[in-house]
Formats: C-alpha cells, sequence, structure tokens
C-alpha cells in the first residue's frame, strides 16, 4: 500500500508528537510513524519534574499520552510501524515500513531519538536482559529487596539509582571519576539516599553471572581507572546509564552528521545540511543532546513551521507569483 502526505513524521517522541500538533494545525494532515516505542523515550521514564506547565510534576507515559492525544485532535493520523528504509532523494521523499507499505512525503520531519549506549564488553551482551538493562523503570521491578548497580554519572544514572533505590535493598552506583556531571538537585537527593552508596573512579571489568541453570547475574569486578586494583561487588542487577547515541541509522550515507554523530541541521530551521530534500530533523537526533522534552518539543515546532513554509512555497499559486 501507498500512503502520501505532506508532512511525514518519522518517530514519536516529543520532538515527533509538537511536529504533528504544529502541521496538523496548519492543515497539513501529517502522517506519524511511531517506530518500536511508541511515545520515545519519555514512556519509561517515571516523573518529570521540569517540564514546564506541570508544576506538580507529570509522569512521562501520561504527558506522552497527552502529546499523542493533541496531535490527534488535529487530524494526525498515526501508524504503528517501524521505518525500515528511507530514500530522501526521491520526490516525494519515501520510506517503507517493517509491513511493507510505502509512505511518500512532500517533506520529512525525523524526530527519531536516541538509543542507550552500552559499555561495549563481551560480558554485558551475554547477561543483557537476564541482570543486564539500560532501563529502571522498565526493569526495576524484578529487583525488589535485592542488590543493584548502576554505572554512570549523569542524570540518567542519578536518576535511575533514586527510582531503584526504592525498590531495591541496595544501589551502588560505580562511576569512573570522583565527580558527577548530574545536576546539583539530584546530587543531594542521591547523597542524601540511605540505601545508595557511591563507588568512584571505578570501571566495569566484567559483569559475574551463571549461565546455567538459569542466567543471571551475580556480581561485576570493577577496576579503579588509576591504580587498576580490581574490586568484586556483589549485585544481582546491573543498569547501564552512560548516555545515548542518537537514532541515525536509517539515514546512514543520506545525511551528514555532526561531531556528537547527531543528523546535522541549519540551527535556526532544523532543516538538514547538506541536501536539498525538504527534510528536517528535531530532538535528540538533531542534537545538541541535551535530552530534554521541552528543547525536543521547541525543535519539533521549528521543523514543523519551516516545513509549512516550505510548502506554502510550492505551490502553484506561490510559484506563478514568484516568476
Ligand atoms: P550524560 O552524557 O550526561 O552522562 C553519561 C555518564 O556516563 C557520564 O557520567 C559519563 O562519565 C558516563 N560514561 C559515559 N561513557 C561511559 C563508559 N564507557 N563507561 C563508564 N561511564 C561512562 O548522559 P545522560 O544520559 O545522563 O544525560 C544526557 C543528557 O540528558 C544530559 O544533558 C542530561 O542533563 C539530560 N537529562 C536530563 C534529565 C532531567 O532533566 N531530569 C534526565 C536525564 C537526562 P563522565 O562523567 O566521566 O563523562
Amino acid at each position: 500500500m501507498t500512503i502520501s502526505t505532506k508532512v511525514l513524521i518519522i518517530g514519536s517522541g516529543a520532538a515527533g508528537y509538537t511536529a504533528a500538533i504544529y502541521a496538523a494545525r496548519a492543515g497539513l494532515d501529517p502522517i506519524v510513524i511511531t517506530g518500536m516505542q511508541p511515545g520515545g523515550q519519555l514512556t519509561i521514564t517515571t516523573d518529570v519534574e521540569n517540564m514546564p506547565g506541570f508544576p506538580d510534576g507529570v509522569q512521562g507515559p501520561e504527558l506522552m499520552e497527552k502529546m499523542r492525544a493533541q496531535a490527534e485532535r488535529f487530524g494526525t493520523r498515526i501508524v504503528v510501524d517501524t521505518v525500515v528504509e528511507v530514500d530522501l532523494s526521491a520526490r516525494p521523499i519515501k520510506a517503507v515500513t517493517d509491513n511493507r507499505d510505502v509512505y511518500e512525503g512532500e517533506t520529512l520531519i525525523i524526530a527519531t531519538g536516541a538509543q542507550a549506549r552500552w559499555l561495549g564488553i563481551a560480558s554485558e551482551q551475554r547477561f543483557n536482559g537476564f541482570g543486564v538493562s539500560a532501563c529502571a523503570t522498565c526493569d526495576g521491578f524484578f529487583y525488589r529487596g535485592k542488590n543493584v548497580a548502576v554505572i554512570g554519572g549523569g542524570n540518567t544514572a542519578v536518576e535511575e539509582a533514586l527510582y531503584l533505590a526504592n525498590l531495591a535493598a541496595k544501589v551502588t552506583l560505580v562511576h569512573r571519576r570522583d565527580t558527577l556531571r548530574a545536576e546539583k538537585i539530584l546530587q543531594d537527593r542521591l547523597f542524601a539516599h540511605p540505601r545508595i552508596e557511591v563507588i568512584w573512579d571505578h570501571a566495569v571489568d566484567e559483569v559475574l553471572g551463571d549461565l546455567e541453570p538459569i542466567v543471571s547475574v551475580n556480581g561485576l569486578r570493577l577496576k579503579h581507572v588509576r591504580s587498576g586494583a580490581p574490586q568484586t561487588l556483589t549485585v544481582d542487577g546491573v543498569f547501564i546509564a552512560i548516555g545515548h547515541d542518537p537514532a541515525v541509522s536509517l539515514f546512514q550515507g543520506q545525511v551528514e552528521l555532526d561531531e556528537a554523530g547527531c543528523i546535522k541541521v541549519d540551527q535556526r530551521t532544523m532543516r538538514l545540511t547538506g541536501t536539498d530534500a525538504p527534510a528536517w530533523a528535531a530532538g535528540d537526533v538533531a542534537g545538541p543532546v541535551t535530552r530534554q522534552a521541552v528543547v525536543a518539543a521547541g525543535m519539533g515546532c521549528v521543523a514543523a513551521l519551516e516545513a509549512e513554509k516550505y510548502l506554502a512555497a510550492i505551490t502553484p499559486a506561490a510559484q506563478a507569483q514568484a516568476a
């Protein structure tokens, strides 16, 4: 099946839904293809305390549900499917989904977000899903009353540690330096928590565990970053929270990337640079990697308004006037 639209949006996080709200209100009948995680990364967070307009905070899934409903209210069509191929050189731009449907967009807004980063050691892969996770809100439940470790020193790591401390008997945050980069308010909560301990200046050397009778984690071998001295930590689960990588693989070879691996855009218009494709990018995929819902939403708004301007300029009436 081939479906055509003026504005095709890939991704359904804060950037994608906000772009859809603006495009729909402009009468452009946008289509959002959600990807494998409708609602994006905010659906796996709990309290969002810094979203303006929510003085008492809001749960991530509820926030995304509201954004989706707002996009639909103005006529956005939301398709639960995953784009597996994109051709930015085609006019209209073509996207093929997992269901083998073809979507043609006069314009494209890329809002594919970012994915959790992994340490890249073999044992992490071996126990992935069996004691190793990158999402405390998804998997924390399995560690009630147990001991867990969180790896990382940014906002994500501290938020994950605080979340897990409500469930686990003990949480150990392992960080490779002696200071955290997380916001002060989060650090204060972390240091004040009676069930959280921090191990500074250590990297993970290996995730320890059994493969039989069931695959399970029972510890971590850590290494001091300067002396190399080993240390074993007894834990039942490990949560990796070392940042995110922008989801750009669909567009490899068709877009310019910056040094952080984000799609390069004109910072004023969010339009892709280095290509004449009528395509914009918004949210974590477009960086800078601030990973804030409000920033992603702002980028989505700009992208949709710019796509609207582009479409208005290519109408026959506008072209006749320009001639
Ligand atoms: P960050 O990039 O901020 O932090 C990643 C952490 O992981 C750093 O402490 C880094 O160490 C560590 N790290 C990176 N690679 C490795 C590795 N290979 N081994 C061990 N440790 C590693 O990522 P976050 O996901 O925490 O946050 C990204 C952005 O999103 C930030 O701007 C953050 O503020 C924002 N954010 C905001 C939230 C909020 O407002 N509530 C919630 C979550 C994220 P080092 O410090 O040594 O570099």
